[in-house]
């Protein structure tokens, strides 16, 4: 054999004989082609880390092996070992274990795929494995921490690093956003690592989508915040890019959806949907993810990037997210961030309006028209609510109602409305959508 990189393992157990488990798990280390074991560590004992059941605690410890199998190879034997050990793979996160074994770090190799990522993600936080790789000599400060989240401001920079993770076997999930970040995108976000191996998030207040006289310049901008909550939410690359970068100079193409962004945002606010259109293009054709997530709150938004993305051929899973709301029912928005104490307790008019039209819908009214009159005159309550448009529209493309009717099954509904609140000059618009559909939905 001719011994290669140096390996550290982490060893871990807490079912079973868990002494037994990881002392045979070393001795068939050791027994096995291609593998060396010169050290192992003391046993610790420690609590076990999350998980929601409550669970024994762990005995875990340190080897240091000398291997010529490579870094998937060795993980085969691990996984192999763990199986035999008793333990059903895959298994749960943060679930009890007969033997859990890591690969802490292989040689100076830094390897970030779907199956492994080396150095251990968790090695510079977890003191029993700091502990056991110091008495087998090996510093975990002098080992270079992974950066998350990798902080991007090139467009070839966010496309090489999505590349690199589809080729190591991950799903990627995008999730754009114009930052100023709260508990509304972070559900999206969630949402996301739930269902990927690597999340990106983007945060680029579009110039392309907002029209002249609109906030462009007061949209709130909160980078160190919003970076403070990525990590905590353990997103792995976020992309902020300045305008520039995002449009160089000689930019000048544009993509521009027809009928699902007319009417609605695209009346009132008129190249806003063409400047998002353009600029998710750029985003999906830059970072080419499986998933892309996006908020109902933006509903008509839904429309125009679901049909952009089948005509155009991309291919992305759109993933659709349930509004989050406040707890008085007002629809987590950046834009909050500028009413008046007084606007802010009138802005909660939006959701009652919308659960009022849901109630008549659901008390069996079927007449468009009804169904409106009945939010519009919750909306008539509240003197500081300058509506600019409440509709009921078909759901998914949000085209208007053809007849007044509102029938079951596949004419399902959407009501969707568009306000200001506050003084002119000053004023903040706000929109807000609910579901008129059966069964009705949670948002
Ligand atoms: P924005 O930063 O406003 O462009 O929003 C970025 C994404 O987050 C969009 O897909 C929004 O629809 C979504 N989003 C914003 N607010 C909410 C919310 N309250 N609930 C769910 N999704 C939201």
């Amino acid at each position: 054999m001719e011994p290669a990189a140096a390996v550290f393992l982490g060893l871990g157990a807490n079912e079973g004989d868990r002494e037994g488990n990881l002392r045979r798990a070393l001795k068939a280390l050791a027994a096995t082609p291609g593998i060396e074991v010169d050290g192992a560590s003391a046993l610790v004992e420690t609590e076990p880390l999350g998980g929601s059941a409550p669970q024994a605690m762990f005995l875990n410890g340190v080897a240091r092996l000398r291997t010529s199998l490579s870094a998937p190879a060795l993980l085969a034997v691990c996984k192999a070992l763990e199986r035999a050990a008793g333990r059903v793979l895959p298994a749960p996160r943060m679930a009890p274990r007969p033997l859990d074994l890591d690969i802490l770090l292989y040689g100076d190799e830094r390897i970030d795929t779907r199956e492994l990522t080396v150095p251990h993600v968790a090695l510079w936080e977890r003191s029993f494995w700091r502990q056991g790789l110091a008495e087998l000599g090996l510093d975990v400060d002098s080992v270079t921490a992974w950066e998350r989240p990798i902080v991007l401001e090139e467009p070839l920079r966010l496309a090489a690093q999505c590349a690199r993770w589809v080729e190591g076997g991950c799903v990627v999930g995008l999730v754009p956003t114009m930052g100023a970040l709260h508990e509304g995108h972070a559900t999206l976000i969630r949402r996301a690592r739930r269902e990927c191996d690597r999340v990106v998030v983007t945060i680029f207040v579009n110039p392309l989508q907002f029209g002249e006289g609109e906030d462009f310049d007061s949209y709130p901008r909160t980078l160190d915040s919003d970076l403070a909550v990525l990590r905590q939410e353990g997103v792995d690359a976020v992309f902020a890019p300045p305008p520039a970068a995002m449009y160089p100079e000689g930019f000048c193409s544009r993509v521009a959806v027809g009928r699902e962004a007319e009417g609605l945002e695209g009346a009132t606010r008129p190249g806003h949907f063409e400047g998002v259109a353009t600029v998710v293009a750029r985003l999906f054709a830059l970072a080419r993810p499986h998933r892309a997530y996006f908020g109902q709150k933006d509903a008509q938004q839904v429309a125009v990037l679901r049909r952009m993305n089948a005509d155009l051929g991309f291919g992305i899973e759109l993933v659709e997210c349930a509004i989050d709301r406040e707890a008085d029912g007002l629809a987590r928005s950046s834009r909050n961030v500028h009413l008046s104490a007084e606007d802010r307790r009138a802005a909660s008019v939006l959701y009652r309006a919308l659960r009022a039209g849901r109630a008549a819908y659901e008390g069996g009214e079927r007449v468009a028209e009804q169904i409106v009159s009945a939010a519009r005159r919750v909306l008539d309550t509240e003197p500081r609510c300058a509506v600019d448009y409440l509709e009921l529209r078909l759901e998914p493309t949000l085209a208007p109602l053809v007849g007044a009717e509102l029938g079951d099954g596949p004419r399902a509904g959407r009501l969707v409305v568009a306000a200001w609140f506050g003084p002119e000059g000053r004023r903040t618009r706000l929109i807000d959508n609910m579901s008129v559909s059966p069964p009705a939905g949670p948002s």
